[in-house]
């Protein structure tokens, strides 16, 4: 596959190979109306320092999550070649369009990064960004970190996760990595649909990979912030890249053992929360009620728990959709 296609038309104004910390962009030529010979200018920082494993940090892969950005814009102002042994690549905003413009996907294509693996060099802005994580950065890496957060519609507890994996070493190793980070909870995650997704591509290329779901509702807060930046420096001590020890946390590991932990609205409405996020649940109790809001005297409906756990993440503008996620229930251990 890779044989047909063209070079990516980015261009890195910072070297991969050189030892010391460099601040740069990926330049992303994009011709439009107030600049015709323009670009998109996707900052990143790469630090190195001899022989070792090479990590991979990433935020802002949709626009609207902001611990990410927080944590690896702070930590790439703050790197120091002598405490790095082997390479850090830091790219806080991924999609950095969509990131601009606080939205989730980018104002210039409408494009889900998150969804455009693997990518091309000759389709929209967003599909070039997926084609360069695919084929020039994603390769050099031992460990990928992908922050996410709930974005502007959804809230979650906050956890790290990653994924069942057919390789088990490889699948051991990302566990590994995930209770390294140290967030109050730690997920075995379940996809809706895993088509496209950047975590596809690090995992069917052997990566080691950790990403997070740390809040929402488009914001970050003090705690969640936090945690993002304790967590990222934990995964690099872990990786032996980034000197001194893992700084221990408690963590609660959470299962999605099934789609029954997902709950869709099927009609609009406004949304009465019964549940908090983090609160107990037992199958059939009821986490949130939609009231039809065309006329007064209409019952509300029910949204159930088809498992036991903890309300692990919920729909957070206060009106719903029909075909909206309302609530996902993740099982304790
Ligand atoms: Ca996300």
């Amino acid at each position: 596959m890779t044989a047909t296609l063209r070079p990516s038309p980015i261009a890195a104004t910072i070297a991969f190979d050189e030892d010391g910390v460099r601040h740069g962009f990926l330049r992303l030529p994009y011709s439009r109306d107030d600049s015709a010979w323009g670009s998109v200018m996707i900052p990143i920082t790469v630090a190195k320092n001899g022989e070792g494993p090479t990590a991979l940090l990433t935020g802002g892969n949709h626009g609207d999550e902001y611990e990410g950005p927080i944590a690896l814009f702070d930590l790439a102002r703050n790197l120091r070649r002598e405490e790095v042994s082997g390479r850090v690549i830091v790219v806080p905003a991924m999609n950095y369009p969509a990131f601009r413009a606080g939205t989730r996907t980018s104002p210039i294509d409408k494009g889900n990064l998150n969804r455009a693996f693997p990518g091309s060099p000759d389709g929209t802005v967003t599909q070039k960004i997926a084609d360069y994580f695919q084929r020039t950065l994603l390769p050099m890496a031992d460990i990928v970190l992908d922050f996410h957060s709930g974005g502007r519609t959804l809230d979650f507890v906050p956890f790290a996760a990653t994924h069942i994996l057919p390789d088990k070493r490889q699948e051991a190793a990302s566990f590994a990595a995930v209770a390294a980070f140290g967030a109050p909870f730690s997920m075995r995650m379940l996809e809706i649909d895993a088509v496209g997704m950047y975590d596809t591509a690090a995992e069917e290329m052997g990566k080691v990979f950790v990403t997070t779901e740390l809040g929402g509702g488009g914001t970050a807060t003090a705690l969640t912030a936090g945690i993002a930046k304790r967590g990222v420096a934990n995964v690099l001590r872990h990786a032996g890249i980034l000197r001194g020890a893992v700084e221990a946390a408690e963590t609660r590991w959470l299962d999605m053992p099934s789609g029954d932990c997902f709950t869709f609205a099927e009609d609009e409405g406004l949304i009465e929360p019964l549940v908090d996020l983090g609160q107990p649940v037992r199958r059939g109790d009821v986490l949130a009620r939609v009231h039809p809001v065309g006329r007064t005297g209409s019952e509300p409906i029910a949204f159930r728990a088809r498992l036991d756990g903890i309300l692990a993440a919920r729909h957070f503008p206060g009106l719903v959709k029909a075909g909206d996620c309302v609530a996902v229930v993740g099982v304790t251990d």
